[in-house]
């Protein structure tokens, strides 16, 4: 659904993004996440069409973002960071008015302007001039614009930016269901919002793309794996250390008592080899009395610390 190539974009001297390269596969739910300035809003720009990349290129739902952008932005729903509304206008009159922009056919609009706004739970506010909503259902109609064409593919900047908590859990529940039938891409520097809705985290830092898995994998590789014994087995600590993959053993007591040995793997861009297999034929070779040997597993949020001080 979106092949990202090697994108690069600098204003000026600042390098927002440095060979950016992903693809989304359709029915996928990814999120950016990345601190702010990160790039996150100026991929999406380019991926939307709306800002031109100096290198690289982007396909969408199979057509050329820079060749054949006006095709591109007809498939695509678009949540722009700062969504332009008009205040005066009634939520009605400006999801007609976006129709009309859209070119969707007159005879068309009411069945499509309705399932929006029910999907975006905007019945009851219909009249309502949009500068008088609460930013929370501002932001809905924000949403209930970019759907309006039933598009297959939605990239929302930020959506939750700005929300307070009840408003969050509601704009969340709303993309979950928009993901029943579109492949979602959306930004965000919320940790626990990627954790709540993605399938997959594409981390960006400094322009670059620093760690692209489904969350699943993310979690259960590079975590520490924790070799504990009976009792102390000699030179342990060295022989460990000497083993391919592993950053750093530290010594500790599990329990208190038993003689322990915490490794951490080494990471290449947030994904770790499983240390398991390896420690545990090198602990069966030389015969050390093992009690346990197990796994951590890493939060979402020890992987972007992780990154953060390597970048
Ligand atoms: P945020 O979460 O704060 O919105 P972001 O990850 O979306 O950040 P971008 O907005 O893409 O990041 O910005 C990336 C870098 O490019 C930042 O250093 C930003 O200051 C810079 N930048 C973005 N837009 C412009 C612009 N129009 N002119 C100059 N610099 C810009």
């Amino acid at each position: 659904m979106i092949e990202a190539n090697d994108l690069s974009k600098s204003y000026g001297p600042i390098e927002a993004l440095r060979g950016v390269s992903f693809s989304v596969r359709p029915g996928e739910i990814v999120g950016l996440l990345g601190p702010n300035g990160a790039g996150k809003s100026t991929l999406i720009k380019i991926l939307t069409g709306y800002l031109q990349p100096d290198r690289g290129s982007a396909v969408v739902d199979g057509l050329d973002v820079l060749t054949q952008r006006l095709l591109v932005q007809q498939r695509i729903g678009y949540l722009p960071e700062n969504t332009p509304l008009y205040p005066d206008l009634s939520v009605q009159a400006y999801l007609k008015l976006m129709a009309d922009l859209r070119s969707i056919p007159p005879a068309d609009q009411p069945a499509l302007i309705s399932a929006a706004v029910r999907a975006a739970g905007l019945q009851d506010h219909l009249t309502r001039p949009i500068g008088q909503l609460s930013k929370g259902f501002r932001q809905r109609v924000g949403i209930a614009q970019a759907i309006l064409h039933r598009p297959r593919l939605l990239i929302l900047d930020e959506p939750t930016i700005g929300l307070d908590p009840t408003q969050i859990v509601e704009i969340r529940g709303l993309i979950r269901r928009l993901a029943q039938h579109s492949t979602v891409l959306f930004s965000t520097h919320i940790l626990p919002e990627v954790e709540a809705l993605c399938d997959r985290v594409i981390i960006l830092m400094n322009g670059q793309v620093r760690a692209d898995a489904r969350l699943a994998d993310l979690a259960q590789s590079g975590g520490d794996v924790l070799l504990v014994l009976q009792e102390e087995a000699p030179a342990a600590a060295a022989a460990l250390q000497a083993l391919p993959g592993v950053a750093k053993v530290r010594a500790e007591r599990d329990g208190g008592r038993y003689p322990a040995f915490r490794l951490t793997p080494r990471q290449v861009n947030g994904q770790a080899a499983d240390l398991g297999p390896a420690v545990f034929d090198l602990a069966r070779q030389r015969g050390w009395p093992v009690r346990e040997l197990r796994h951590e597993r890493r939060t979402l949020e020890t992987i972007f610390n992780e990154l953060a001080t390597q970048a």
